[in-house]
């Protein structure tokens, strides 16, 4: 129960808007703000406070785990999902919930019991309208994109990024990565303005009490490059650019004023050493150990 969070008892702010960052690196973000390159981030900061030092992520520092952990209020033993992939010995089975193919089920793996908080929400405004965009965690929201999914209603996905607002060109033919991300996130992006404008695909809405958005370039610009790399810093550019038009879309609602803001990521992404290679598996072979190692570091001894 996350309830405590909120506080009923005040008029303002009507609204919580929250984007997720995925994998960015804090500094990385903070400079980039200060620098001018990141101003619609720059601009929420100035209204409001940054952790300085960044934010503590739950173990494994993985995205789905982080996401459900986020959202929930608890950690990942609790909820049930344990990383992006997992083996679950009583069933025999690998468990995949962090893959394009598996968001719109992921949350079939939380622990019972598990409630988020869009639940939380509605629990203290039941009227209340909550919205969940690009978010496999998207359990007790009354909209979410993978609910499309699993209504067998999927929006029409562009082919290529090239041509749509806001994407990096110089990125997109040379990573696979860098071109999807930037088509998800166009794609959540106008989700989200289309929910304050009132409609998407032909169906009205109510202003969202809570709107949660996750982005999810930036894991993908960081990993391919690193956080200090140029791939890193035109994600961060393109989130913060795709940011700006959701907060447009607000301010055109007339409901800025009434909103409160978040801007977090899920885990951070740090250099390593390209000389430092290896694999658990080499070693553990050859002391004659059977083990499966699930979504790398996640050993499983006496299985295969
Ligand atoms: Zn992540």
């Amino acid at each position: 129960m996350i309830d405590g969070v909120l506080d009923p008892g005040e008029d303002r702010p009507r609204h919580l808007v929250a984007f997720l960052f995925d994998g960015t690196n804090a500094n990385v973000l903070y400079a980039m703000a200060a620098a001018g390159e990141a101003p619609n981030v720059a601009r929420l900061i100035e209204m409001g406070t940054a952790l300085g030092h960044g934010a503590m992520a739950a173990l494994p520092t993985v995205t789905l785990a982080n996401h459900t952990s986020i959202l929930t209020g608890a950690f990942p033993g609790h909820h049930g999902i344990l990383h992006n992939a997992w083996y679950d010995r009583a069933r025999g089975e690998q468990v995949i919930t962090n893959s394009p193919a598996t968001w719109p089920w992921a949350m079939n793996n939380v622990s019972s019991g598990t409630t988020s908080l869009h639940d939380a929400i509605h629990r203290t405004w039941p009227d209340a309208f909550t919205a969940s965009v690009n978010e496999p965690c998207d359990i007790g929201a009354d909209y979410s994109t993978f609910g499309f999914f699993r209504d067998g209603e999927i929006p029409d996905i562009p082919a290529t990024p090239e041509g749509l607002p806001h994407v990096t060109e110089r990125f997109v033919r040379p990573s696979k990565d860098y071109s999807w991300s930037s088509i998800v996130d166009h794609m959540g992006a106008d989700q989200a303005i289309s929910l304050w404008d009132g409609s998407y695909r032909g169906q009205s809405y109510p202003r969202p009490r809570f709107m949660w958005v996750n982005l999810i370039l930036t894991d993908a610009a960081m990993h391919e490059g690193g956080p200090h790399s140029e791939v890193a810093a035109a994600a961060v550019r393109d989130t913060d650019a795709r940011l700006g038009d959701v907060l447009g879309a607000i301010e055109r609602s007339g409901a800025f004023d009434d909103c409160a803001f978040a801007i977090l990521a899920d885990h951070g992404m740090e250099e390593t050493n390209p000389q430092v290679t290896g694999d658990w598996g080499v070693p553990l072979r050859e002391a004659g150990l059977r083990f499966r190692d699930e979504g790398y570091g996640f050993l499983y001894l006496g299985v295969q």
